[in-house]
């Protein structure tokens, strides 16, 4: 399955709300979600006021909205939720915990890249470490006292300097420590549901896939 490609503004716009997936754009009066709240297309605002949305449809809304958050189509989505549904403890979290500890949404997490699109890209290119080896596998899935750093040669990135100077800006999670002078972090845990910043409904999506 192919992946998108297309305007990612255009995803918030069909989810109606912001998604995050522009990086610091996102957080100015740019966003498209704040000037053109209703969906994207020739019926979009006819859409955003239809009557109210069936069980199915708010399955459906649910999945997509993680889904484009976290940039993943929808065969590496559903073998996330394969890969936990058997799992002891609540599916949902444990979803969204093996989605949160993918290594470039953990690279994300940790402020060396803007969105998470450009931090599959840095792992994607090799510039990113995990334990002292390099890992180009954007899935790679991050255990706690995993050390994330950036390559020693990759750290004078425009991107990454970028990214490393907005760091003090960055709203940290628990979980995650972070020494922005090494361009390095740690997973100290597996998140909390209420460690992981994210608005969802994750108990929609599990509804959906065990029809
Ligand atoms: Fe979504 Fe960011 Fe575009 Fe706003 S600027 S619509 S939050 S991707």
């Amino acid at each position: 399955m192919a992946r998108y490609t297309g305007p990612v503004c255009k995803l918030c716009r069909r989810e109606g709300t912001k998604l995050f997936l522009k990086g610091t754009r996102c957080l100015t009066e740019k966003c498209a979600v704040e000037r053109r709240a209703y969906a994207p297309g020739q019926h979009g605002q006819q859409m955003s006021r239809r009557r109210k949305a069936s069980e199915y449809q708010k399955q459906l809304r649910e999945k997509q909205k993680v889904k484009r958050t976290y940039g993943l189509n929808e065969r590496q989505f559903r073998n996330a939720f394969e890969r936990v549904r058997h799992q002891q403890g609540v599916t949902g979290h444990n979803l969204l915990v093996v989605l949160e500890t993918r290594l470039d949404n953990v690279v994300y997490r940790m402020g060396f890249a803007p969105s998470r699109r450009a931090s599959r890209q840095l792992v994607r290119h090799r510039h990113v470490e995990v334990n002292g080896n390099a890992v180009d596998i954007p899935s790679y899935a991050v255990r706690p006292g995993d050390e994330v750093q950036i390559r020693d040669k990759s750290k004078d990135l425009t991107s990454v300097r970028a990214s490393l100077e907005a760091l003090s800006r960055a709203v940290p999670v628990a979980w995650i420590t972070v020494d922005a002078d090494k361009a390095s972090g740690k997973l100290t845990e597996i998140p909390t549901r209420d460690a992981i910043p994210l608005a969802a409904q994750e108990q929609l999506i599990v509804e959906l896939y065990s029809k």
